[in-house]
């Protein structure tokens, strides 16, 4: 293990020296809400020396370069929505924490694209984009908490990337802070570049590995004029999950398509306190279409009814968008009320593959008497299983989950998946970064990391390990 110097006296005057002392944070009550990410299991949480909060991206650059002079460990940290223990510092040191740098610089509705830092919440970019009269299409289901720069560093996915892609899809350009403390903007306002390596693109998805995001630029495109959600109610879960490939083969190109299993329905109506329809046996898929043209729309909505009726949906309704919509994005957190410990899935299939990755999925945890509760980002064959800790002994708990996960992923890389769609790796999947990435793959990650940090001062322990 790589060994790093604690945070002394005279460096927490040297942080606050460049931050201000009320940007300084060592109280070990306030340093507990840094030690963790949304991952409940305690295996995943460890308390940082001192969170900072920094205000522009120079005082970023500072913080580093100290950190590299004092070898001391640094892990970037947005608003902590994530699901892969990625801002848990696992080596202590300091959180650096992105939310006072939280600034919209630039709505421009001309060019299509907005300049915020890297400390905005994603719902904050959301709105400033519709207010102009223009859609961000990022849409984590986390949205209303987490930042942009947590987006990027994360490529999130969410409810629309079926049609729109991912969070790297939504950016022209970031401004980061190097490893070693650089500034420098990676991309550009360009629609193509083929002009070295895409290192905006490296960084993308790197959680914090690469780089601190201090900044982006993002694109923004016209709004869909016509919108309509539908939900299909299947008695039957393997059926609702057959038809997802035959919509796509269709063409109905929705831009959401998500899929909730009957367990999933129950917990979430009773979390909300809410009736959802056929909440009793129902697996829902749920729908949304886009089009600029409204006989179109509705074109689209009768093909969906006749695909979802023709493969066994008792229902397609128009539904209570808003309450359909809160119910899918409560997921987390009626899992958390059912089973405070729980583990947070998010392997991604080739979507061809999804019915029996599903039946695989069921067979794993029942195999095991595990208690799975699942939603999927469908149309991306990414799927959200929670496995529960439930009726499990703690004292048990973490070698039952270890063997249940390694035959999940097992079967997963099997069928040419992958073990994060969009939450990332994280510290809590890195040790399984080393038996199931392609080793080749793993060798070059980790050159470029040693590459770029070579103190490996920034959020060491995730993704992968360097020792
Ligand atoms: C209820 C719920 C629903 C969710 N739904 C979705 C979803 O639909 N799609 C999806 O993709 N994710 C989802 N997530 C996961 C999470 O919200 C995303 O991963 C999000 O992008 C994290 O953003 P954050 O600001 O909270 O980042 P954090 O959790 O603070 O950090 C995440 C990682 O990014 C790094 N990081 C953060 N900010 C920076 C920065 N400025 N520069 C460099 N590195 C940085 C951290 O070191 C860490 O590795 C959900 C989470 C919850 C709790």
């Amino acid at each position: 293990m790589k060994a790093y110097n604690k945070i002394n006296e005279a460096v927490l005057v040297s942080l606050q020296a460049i931050v201000g002392e009320k940007n300084v944070v060592t109280d070990a009550d306030k340093l507990v809400t840094y030690s963790q990410d949304e991952v409940t299991d305690s295996r995943y949480q460890h308390l940082p020396e001192a969170a900072v909060f920094p205000e522009t991206a120079e005082q970023v650059a500072e913080i580093i370069k100290l950190a590299n002079r004092e070898l001391i460990p640094v892990t970037p940290r947005g608003a902590g929505t994530g699901l892969a223990a990625g801002a848990a510092p696992i080596y202590g040191g300091i959180v650096l924490g992105l939310e006072k740098m939280n600034k919209i610089l630039e709505v421009n509705a001309e060019n299509m694209y907005m300049v915020v830092e890297a400390g905005v919440k994603t719902q904050d970019v959301q709105t400033a984009a519709k207010e102009a009269g223009l859609l961000y299409a990022g849409d984590p289901s986390s949205g209303d908490n987490c930042f942009i720069g947590g987006n990027i560093a994360t490529n999130a996915g969410g409810n629309k990337a079926i049609k729109y892609g991912t969070t790297r899809q939504q950016v022209y350009a970031i401004e980061i802070v190097t490893p070693t403390g650089e500034i420098t903007e990676l991309g550009g306002l360009l629609n193509k570049s083929t002009s070295g390596y895409s290192l905006e693109q490296l960084v993308i998805g790197s959680e914090g590995t690469l780089g601190i995001i201090t900044k982006a630029t993002l694109k923004l495109i016209p709004l869909p004029q016509y919108k309509m959600d539908l939900l299909a109610v299947f008695p039957d879960a393997e059926a609702a999950i057959d038809t997802v490939f035959k919509l796509l083969k269709a063409g109905v190109d929705p831009t959401s398509l998500e899929y909730m299993d009957n367990g999933a329905v129950k917990i979430c109506a009773r979390y909300l306190k809410e009736s959802l329809p056929h909440q009793q046996d129902g697996n829902y898929l749920i729908i949304t279409i886009e089009t600029n043209d409204e006989d179109a729309l509705d074109d689209k909505a009768v093909q969906i009814d006749e695909i979802c009726n023709a493969n066994g949906a008792i229902a397609t309704l128009v539904p209570d968008s808003k309450k359909i919509w809160a119910a899918r994005k409560a997921f987390g957190d009626a899992v958390r009320e059912e089973s405070y410990i729980h583990s947070s899935e998010d392997m991604v299939v080739p979507v061809k593959h999804l019915p029996h990755a599903m039946k695989e999925i069921a067979a794993i945890c029942a195999k095991h008497s595990a208690v799975g509760r699942t939603v999927a980002h469908a149309g991306d064959g990414n799927i959200h299983l929670n496995i529960l800790q439930g009726d499990i002994p703690a004292e048990a708990w973490p070698t039952k989950i270890d063997e249940i996960l390694e035959e999940l992923l097992a079967f997963t890389y099997r069928i040419g998946g992958k073990m994060s769609g969009e939450h990332g790796i994280g510290s809590k999947r890195a040790k399984w970064m080393h038996k199931f990435a392609d080793p080749v793959q793993l060798k070059m990650m980790q050159a470029i990391k040693k590459a770029v940090d070579p103190n490996l001062i920034l959020n060491p322990g995730t993704v992968f390990l360097m020792e």
